[in-house]
């Protein structure tokens, strides 16, 4: 087998890894913040901790143009067909973190009108643990998070064929996406 040498600043990899490296450094987040994890959130882009650095400062408020949706606080059931909507309105390939015990579990609010955790109405890559969670463990869930982007994700969306990518989420409402 014939073994060719590379010129210098030349590169060979598939074209799988390439897109998922470049997705992974270009996160548009969707701020879904509904109490006080919000504030954390916040505290994340501002200069202190400055998710800039990690290629992920650019939040819309337009779902359309976003990619990384962060539920940051409780969702009250009243709320949960705005999360859902939002949700489908996001273009694929998208991602979700759950960022704090609420939006994680419902936290302390053990009653009917909280959900008790979003990863039964949506589905959710990344879970940070805390009441409130620090900045720092928002961006380790975002570094966390680009890893398994860049691991998983393929051109042609295969990673969602795994059975794990594939868990029936409950509509609570049917809405058409306009
Ligand atoms: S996890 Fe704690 S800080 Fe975050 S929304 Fe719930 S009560 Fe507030």
């Amino acid at each position: 087998m014939a073994i060719v040498e590379l010129p210098d600043n030349v590169v060979i990899t598939k074209l799988d890894r390439l897109v998922a490296w470049c997705r992974s450094y270009s996160l548009w987040p969707m701020p879904f913040a509904t109490a006080c994890c919000g504030i954390e959130l916040m505290a994340t882009g501002a200069s202190r901790h400055d998710i800039a650095r990690f290629g992920a400062e650019v939040f819309r408020f337009s779902p359309r143009q976003c990619d990384l949706m962060i539920v940051a606080g409780r969702v009250v059931m009243k709320m949960l067909p705005v999360l859902q909507r939002l949700w489908q309105q996001m273009h694929e390939p998208k991602w979700c973190i759950s960022m704090g015990a609420c939006a994680s579990t419902g936290g302390v609010f053990d009653t009917y009108s909280v959900v008790q955790g979003i990863d039964r109405f949506i589905p959710v890559d990344i879970y940070v643990p805390g009441c409130p969670p620090r900045p720092e463990q928002l961006i380790q869930a975002l570094v966390d998070l680009q890893a398994k982007i860049q691991a998983e994700d393929t051109v042609r969306g295969r990673e969602f064929d795994a059975p794990s990518r594939q868990c029936p989420k409950r509509a609570l409402q049917e809405h058409p996406v306009d």
